[in-house]
């Protein structure tokens, strides 16, 4: 396993791994029911940890944290609509979670 991202904030870390899985990279959390024992337990022991499983995706999910990690991307992203099942979407998925339809191109 490789570890990809970590942070306190553990719905940070739950949607960038919600990102990943969508981009079909297998990932684990680790830390994920921890946070409760901040305070006694060391630093690296609570704070929410994602890792992903096959090193072959670390370089496409390293960038796609990347993107996502830019105040300036998530600006720009919207949360959208599938036009195929009309599912509402997170921002940042590029394809539809329930019908892995394409995210419409935005035009205006
Ligand atoms: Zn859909």
């Amino acid at each position: 396993m490789i570890k990809v991202y970590e942070d306190f904030d553990i719905t940070l870390v739950g949607h960038y791994q919600s990102v990943l899985e969508s981009n079909d990279i297998a990932t684990f959390m680790k830390n994920q029911f921890g946070t409760s024992g901040a305070g006694e337990l060391p630093f690296v022991e609570v704070i929410p940890q994602l890792f992903i499983l096959n090193e072959a995706d670390a370089k496409r999910a390293k960038a796609l944290i990347k993107q996502l990690d830019n105040p300036e991307n998530r600006v720009e992203q919207k949360a959208w609509q599938c036009p195929e099942c009309q599912t509402p979407q997170e921002a940042a998925f590029t394809h539809c979670w329930k019908c892995s339809a394409a995210r419409p191109t935005i035009d205006g």
